[in-house]
């Protein structure tokens, strides 16, 4: 079986060099020459755990091939994946100039039968203006040709991309045929080995399931927000209500955190175009804003309580600001919709200076906001503190989780974290004479 992906991004570079590393041919086409040409020296272009050794090895096995034309792309793969972007519009609503741009070339090319496959993240009926557009280029062409259209939206995280495509918890297909389905679990074989993990559905709920599960996830991190911010004015500690709520199986532990807020390419943009297309039929999707204008408030909250900490009226010229965490989570570089961006952008405009460091993200923060003097990227995370006024944090990278406090009291001017990831145990902090604001801390901070 042959292999195309349109998008060499974190779902299309993950997915093409994860099926070469099963054994198939794959050929991965993108737009972008100079991304194209650094993948071919070696250069991988996202920090993604793995994922360097996956391309580079399959590329030197020949099993993985680059390319920027989409005509050779579309003669490669009898199975054409479009794993593009799918930004927001204007209105929040899904652009799908991108995807539809590669249901164009595929029609513009093709010489035979073709399975075209949405992975992007796609609203529903993406399927059939993909179908419409392939037809409509055919019969331009005067052609008479056949071709599927499937869904398979993507489940991977980032920071854990390679791990998860290479043991999915599932795998979703929307197709309309027994027989397409049938053939994408031919495909998926390899990864579904250990026990069956392919969902099979129609077309629409396929799409519908990717946003489902994203909306679900950002509720979760929004209700826990909201419950930090009750937390915070009625003297609790949200991560007491965490540890108390969790143990309900119902509920359960994982992704009940309160922070500084989501971020990344996926929850904002995709929590936007679900309730956009709900709009668009006539339903108000009162729950879907809601989490979405949480979110937002949410990451200006490190940026209050440092105000409120220095001066109250948001003046903070002249303070120095050690930042640790740039990326919107741990384990990438990728800084779309960060809530460091929120912040920092605040503590500019506040007049402040910001010591930041990632252990990743510094070459993206650097491409983003280019040479600027209230920004300095420092190469250790203890070399960020030097002489600022205080320590901000907004990723939980593992790094940042037990580090030496009587060393840190040492380097800054004063002994004050704002800590938007809840990682340090306030009484302990507050014994070792450090002011420290967390998320919802209320009975602790
Ligand atoms: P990305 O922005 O990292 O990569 C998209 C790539 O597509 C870019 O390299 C771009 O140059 C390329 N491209 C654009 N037009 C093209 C064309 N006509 N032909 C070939 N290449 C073209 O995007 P991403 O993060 O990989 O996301 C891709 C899709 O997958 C989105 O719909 C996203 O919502 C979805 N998704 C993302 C994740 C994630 O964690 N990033 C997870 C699941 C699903």
């Amino acid at each position: 079986m042959k292999i195309t992906i349109f998008g060499t991004g974190y779902v299309g570079l993950v997915t093409g060099a994860c099926f070469a590393e099963a054994g198939y041919q794959v050929m991965c086409v993108d737009i972008d020459k100079e991304k194209i040409e650094r993948l071919k020296q070696g250069i991988i272009p996202i920090y993604e755990p793995g994922l360097d050794r996956v391309v580079k090895e399959n590329y030197a096995a020949q099993r993985l091939h680059f390319s920027t034309s989409a005509g050779e792309g579309v003669a490669f793969g009898e199975f054409q994946f479009i794993a593009v972007g799918t930004p927001p519009d204007e209105d929040g609503s899904a652009d799908l100039k991108y995807v539809l741009a590669v249901a164009e070339e595929i029609g513009r090319h093709m010489e035979q039968h073709r399975i075209v496959i949405d992975k992007s993240t796609v609203p529903v009926g993406t399927a059939d203006k993909v179908r419409a557009k392939i037809s409509s280029v055919l019969a331009e062409r005067k052609v008479d040709l056949t071709f599927d259209v499937i869904s398979n939206p993507e489940f991977l995280k980032e920071g854990s991309a390679v791990a998860d495509f290479m043991k999915p918890d599932r795998i979703v297909i929307g197709a309309d045929s027994p027989a397409n389905a049938e053939r994408m679990r031919e495909l998926y074989a390899p990864f579904n080995r250990n026990h069956d993990r392919l969902i099979v559905m129609d077309i629409r709920s396929a799409e519908l399931t990717k946003y489902a599960a994203n909306a679900m996830l950002a509720t979760k991190i929004s209700f826990m927000n909201e419950i930090s911010n009750l937390a915070e004015r009625l003297g609790a500690d949200v991560e007491n209500v965490r540890i108390g709520i969790g143990s309900d199986p119902r509920i359960g532990y994982q992704f009940i955190y309160a922070g500084c807020g989501y971020g990344g390419s996926c929850f904002p943009k995709d929590v936007q175009a679900l309730a956009r297309t709900a709009s668009t039929i006539g339903y108000e999707p009162r729950l879907l804003n809601a989490i979405e204008a949480i979110n937002q408030d949410q990451k200006t909250r490190l940026f209050e309580l440092v105000s409120r900490h220095f001066d109250g009226a948001g003046n903070l010229r002249g303070k120095v600001f050690a930042l640790w965490g740039l990326a919107f989570k741990p384990n990438t570089d990728d800084m779309r919709e960060a809530p460091s961006r929120v912040l920092m952008e605040a503590l500019w405009a506040a007049g402040a200076r910001v010591q930041a460091y990632d252990p990743e993200a510094m070459e993206e923060t650097q491409r983003i906001y280019g040479a600027r003097e209230d920004l300095v990227l420092m190469g250790t995370k203890e070399a960020a503190l030097k002489g600022a006024d205080g320590l901000v944090i907004c990723t939980e990278w593992k790094g940042f989780t037990a580090p030496d406090f009587a060393v840190m009291a040492q380097q800054l001017k004063q002994p004050v974290i704002f800590d938007g990831r809840n990682l340090y145990d306030p009484s302990r902090l507050q014994a070792k004479g450090w002011t420290y604001y967390g998320i919802g801390r209320g009975a602790s901070c």
